[in-house]
């Protein structure tokens, strides 16, 4: 059996960069961490053995608290100055710019028009950066309906959550260019993060190559489910597991050339115990 495992399947830039900092903290005393690190319930049980106190608000940290990659609402900053809690800002950098994105236009009159997730930590936190009215939408299906308070604006600005669907965003820009008038001034910022887009990309070539695709990481990371409906769309037998833990080997009898993909925040370790798991059995 051939198996081919993505190239860029597992952690991207912004979630290993909190991590490693998160245990280099937790080396040097106690530490909290504002929210899961990643959507990964193997990474958050590997840092609590660490020394890593997850807490659910700040109002229930005592001292160092990491802000993760995905970012905070704007307040979590006034209420931890207040009680006097030093955050380490390991807000990823390419989210960071968005929510300055939104400020700044925000300021400056524009309506923002944010797609993704409306319950994701990202979008909570960049959504608290709009001073103006905004929406929330995922698709291009939610447009028409919001259209009519959307066309009350004259400046727009389209944002994205850094891990939703590529298509899905190419979808709304169009719809909105064909169907807001000249005299509104549409700014589409496409601000998917590249490592998001490549990992897409490369989801797709793949399951269009193999018999069977396999997705690892946790069901609530936004960015795998994503990966795993591409694989659908190309791909005739994909399974989506948490880990190897999950794999049903007889599942992959009379399979000759598997692909493996993985989201942003699923570690490298559990990409490899699902190989390993493979090559035994092939
Ligand atoms: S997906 Fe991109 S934007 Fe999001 S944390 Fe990773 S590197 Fe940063």
């Amino acid at each position: 059996m051939e198996i081919i495992v993505g190239k860029n399947a597992g952690f991207c830039y912004g979630v290993q960069r909190a991590v490693d900092e998160a245990i280099n903290e937790a080396k040097r005393g106690k530490v909290y961490c504002l929210g899961e690190i990643v959507h990964n319930q193997n990474v958050i049980e590997n840092l609590e053995e660490k020394g890593i106190n997850f807490i659910n608000n700040i109002e229930e940290a005592k001292g160092n608290t990491v802000i993760r990659a995905h970012g905070v609402p704007k307040e979590v900053y006034e209420k931890a100055k207040d009680r006097n809690i030093n955050l380490i800002d390991l807000t990823c950098p390419s989210v960071l710019k968005i929510q300055q994105m939104v400020e700044e236009y925000s300021k400056k009159g524009y309506f923002i028009i944010i797609v993704g997730k409306s319950n994701h930590p990202e979008i909570i936190g960049i959504k608290s950066r709009a001073i103006n009215n905004y929406v929330i939408v995922e698709s291009k299906e939610d447009i028409p309906e919001l259209l009519e308070k959307i066309k009350e604006n004259k400046n727009i600005l389209l944002i994205s959550q850094t891990t939703h669907s590529s298509k899905k965003f190419d979808k709304i820009a169009d719809f909105l260019k064909q169907n807001l008038k000249n005299d509104i001034n549409l700014e589409i910022k496409k601000t998917i993060c590249p490592s998001t887009e490549i990992r897409q990309k490369e989801t797709e070539d793949l399951a269009k190559e193999v018999e069977m695709m396999i997705i690892i990481g946790d069901k609530r990371s936004s960015n795998t489910n994503k990966l795993y409906e591409i694989s659908c769309n190309y791909c005739k037998n994909v399974i989506f597991i948490s880990d190897e833990s999950e794999l049903d080997l007889s599942k992959i009898k009379d399979i000759t050339k598997i692909g493996i993909m993985a989201g942003a925040s699923t570690p490298k370790e559990d990409i490899l115990k699902v190989k390993e798991k493979l090559e035994i059995r092939s």
